[in-house]
């Protein structure tokens, strides 16, 4: 049977925006990161970071950093009752310079091919599931798979939506978006 999940923007939703991250100390997970995470692990959700890294494609940084990031915020949420259950990123750029990279692809967000991965490796559910991101394309990927899709506000982006696109829910942070996520699935399944 499929299962709901959140799908999570990492930059600006999990941790906080600091340009390229491109060095573990400057990673930080935003203060109420793992409490956010564990509500979502106690009530069921399987847990999915979707996140634009064309800091790759740029040469910035290279894969094997990307995979050091994720290894470090697995470390951080040891031990909490948080998870990450799994993390897709996209490494691509239409207008990159190393070869491999540059190619106009599915998985770039907003475009939702990370989403529909997931879904099927996983076996997830995207009309029970919800996409909570800083940016409006984190917006459009969500509705672009079917999901749900909530905008928080804790990242730098403060444009309203482009023409035709709306969000759920427009919050402050991940934690109020986990309060909405959870009383939302709560009505749901009562119904
Ligand atoms: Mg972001
Ligand atoms: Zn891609």
């Amino acid at each position: 049977m499929s299962t709901p999940a959140v799908f999570l923007d990492r930059d600006g939703t999990l941790v906080e925006e600091c340009g390229y991250l491109d060095r573990l100390d400057r990673l930080t997970l935003f203060p109420w990161t793992v409490d956010a995470l564990r509500l979502l692990k106690r009530a069921g959700f399987t847990t999915v970071v979707i996140t634009n890294q064309a800091a790759v494609a740029r040469g910035i940084i290279d894969e094997t950093f990307v995979h050091s990031v994720h290894g470090e915020i697995d470390r951080r949420l040891e031990g909490t009752g948080a998870r990450i259950d799994r993390y897709y990123y996209c490494p691509h750029f239409t207008e990159s310079k190393i070869e491999r990279y540059r190619q106009e692809c599915r998985c770039r967000k907003p475009a939702p091919g990370m989403i529909e991965q997931a879904c099927r490796e996983l076996d997830l559910d995207p009309a029970q599931s919800f996409m909570v991101g800083d940016r409006w394309l984190d917006v459009a990927c969500g509705r672009a798979a079917g999901t749900g899709a909530v905008l928080v506000r804790s990242g730098p982006e403060r444009s309203g939506p482009p023409e035709g696109l709306r969000a759920d829910a427009i919050l402050n942070n991940l934690m109020e978006a986990v309060g909405w996520i959870l009383r939302r699935s709560l009505r749901s399944s009562t119904r």
